[in-house]
């Protein structure tokens, strides 16, 4: 009896692919095989095949899978080859100028390799041991940079999304606890927070107002200011937007300051809008998921001063700091605050349980099972170095002020802004054309076309409700020749576009 049930479990094929002991040598053999792989995708000439999705659905039979699939590691290979390495988008080509995707670095790469492999769960100490302790040290280091206090702490998560809806979740509780004693965490609703306000700029994240949401305020809970000529929040209009809202019976709670602007990359005032905070009484949030690794930089550093005396902050590895996703921080001034988000079960952490010196990072997450992501942020700091990412956030900055420069006073283009950090955003025009809606057309045709044709990634966006192309550079290996080579083919294509339509 027991014999049997051991040969229908025991497909000896099939236990070989557990990572375990018994399977070293077919682990080193796939990861050899799959760098072969990895290694043609990199010789790719073009950011992107250019397929139709005509063309890429056309390959279901490759993508499909059912209850019978079963086929070797080397065909699977071959498959994903076909139906997706052929045609991934390369964030690492110097044509891939669209997001804030950057390439990864292989310290970076290594350090994944491991995580993956080892599969550490970090939400527990009994599941992770010193996979702990590092997470912590990476936290320490960045808290550092930013000149946090001592009492500050902060935990990884999936992203800066994930980051603002838990700086807005603690603005929330704080106010509605402090000033109420009230108790949303345990009780749940109440009508007071139908009447918070959350003020941030115009040009903020739009996880904001969508977090503001989920959390049950509303996206009308989102105040947005206005910004000045240089896209940083008008404090002036910030005061205002307070005192109105307040005049109106509502209950501001927050103001969210972003460093670094998702399209222009812009530092709003971070010390005036601290005082702001600290006046008024109201959380002070921070939104660095572009910006906030420039710390590392000497010519941008400053533009983080005030930083300090944020409640909380988001910042972005995956974005600014050349890690795979996910790889992201949320760090608080006190580490008290995580009393909005902690919870204790009974089979993970329980309350009665608790000691300082096996911490469980659980309580500062909203995750449970969660990756061991800072171990690829730790070696890349042991091996690259925070010198070194910070002069290639400095390049990729310049990088942008050459191609300003080099279109700023073209009668083809109009630029929205000089760059602070590494976006530009700009407009082709045609100097007869005087109709906007037209240049929407050519703008949005040029942008396409690149894509389409596998030539160029670039971003569009809008600035008044008209479009525009934007270049957001993180790859400090590109030159200022691989950018003006992009801001020709899109004259070019304008040219060609409004010539014949
Ligand atoms: C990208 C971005 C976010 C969202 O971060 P994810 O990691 O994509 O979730 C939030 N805020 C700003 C300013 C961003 O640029």
């Amino acid at each position: 009896m027991l014999q049997e049930t051991q040969l229908t479990l025991k497909p000896d094929l099939a236990v070989d692919y557990l990572f375990d002991a018994h399977s070293k040598r077919e682990y080193e053999e796939y990861i050899q095989k799959t760098v072969q792989y990895i290694k043609a995708f990199l010789d790719n000439d073009c950011f992107y095949s250019g397929e139709s999705v005509e063309m890429l659905k056309s390959r279901k039979e490759g993508i499909s899978v059912n209850s019978e699939t079963n086929m070797s590691v080397d065909q699977a290979l071959r498959e994903v080859k076909d139906i997706f390495l052929d045609h991934a988008i390369s964030f690492h080509h110097p044509n891939y100028v669209a997001h804030l995707n950057c390439p990864v670095l292989l310290p970076a790469l290594v350090g994944d390799l491991i995580a993956s492999s080892v599969n550490t769960a970090i939400e527990t100490w009994d599941q992770s041991t010193s996979a702990t302790l590092i997470e912590q040290e990476i936290i320490r280091w960045i808290c550092h940079e930013m000149n946090f206090p001592s009492q500050s702490d902060g935990v990884f998560t999936s992203g800066g999304t994930q980051s603002n809806f838990k700086a807005l979740l603690m603005a929330r509780d704080h106010y509605a606890f402090t000033h109420y004693g009230i108790n949303l965490k345990e009780n749940g609703w109440s009508n007071e927070v139908s009447k918070f306000r959350i003020f941030c700029s115009e040009k903020s994240h739009f996880s904001i107002k969508k977090n503001a949401a989920l959390l049950g305020m509303g996206y009308d809970s989102v105040i947005p200011v206005g910004t000045d000529e240089e896209m940083k929040m008008k404090t002036d209009a910030l005061v205002q937007a307070i005192e109105k809202e307040k005049q109106q019976g509502n209950i501001p709670i927050a103001i969210v300051a972003t460093a670094g602007t998702t399209d222009f990359g812009s530092f709003d005032p971070l010390e005036t809008i601290s005082k702001i905070a600290r006046e008024y009484n109201i959380w002070f949030h921070v939104d660095g998921a572009y910006g906030g690794c420039y710390v590392l930089t000497d010519s941008h550093k400053h533009l983080l001063n005030g930083v300090e005396h944020a409640d909380s902050m988001t910042i972005d590895f995956h974005k600014t700091l050349f890690q795979p996703v996910c790889s992201s921080a949320f760090l608080v001034r006190d580490k008290k605050y995580f009393r909005y988000i902690s919870y204790y079960a009974d089979y993970l952490n329980p309350l009665e349980s608790r000691d300082e010196e096996h911490p469980n990072l659980i309580e500062k997450s909203i995750q449970t099972t969660r990756r061991f992501d800072a171990l690829k942020l730790w070696f890349t700091l042991k091996v690259t170095g925070a010198k070194t990412l910070g002069s290639f956030l400095e390049a990729v900055h310049y990088l942008a002020l050459d191609v300003y420069d080099s279109i700023k006073d073209d009668i083809y283009f109009e630029v929205a802004h000089r760059p602070e950090l590494s976006t530009i955003v700009f407009r082709f025009k045609i100097p007869e054309i005087s109709d906007e809606k037209k240049l929407d057309e050519v703008n949005l045709n040029i942008k396409n076309t690149l894509f389409n044709s596998g030539k160029a990634s670039v971003a569009s966006t809008k600035v008044n409700d008209k479009i525009y192309l934007k270049f957001t550079l993180l790859n400090p290996r590109s030159t200022k020749e691989d950018l003006f080579e992009i801001i020709k083919m899109i004259k070019e294509q304008g040219i060609t576009y409004t010539t014949n339509n």
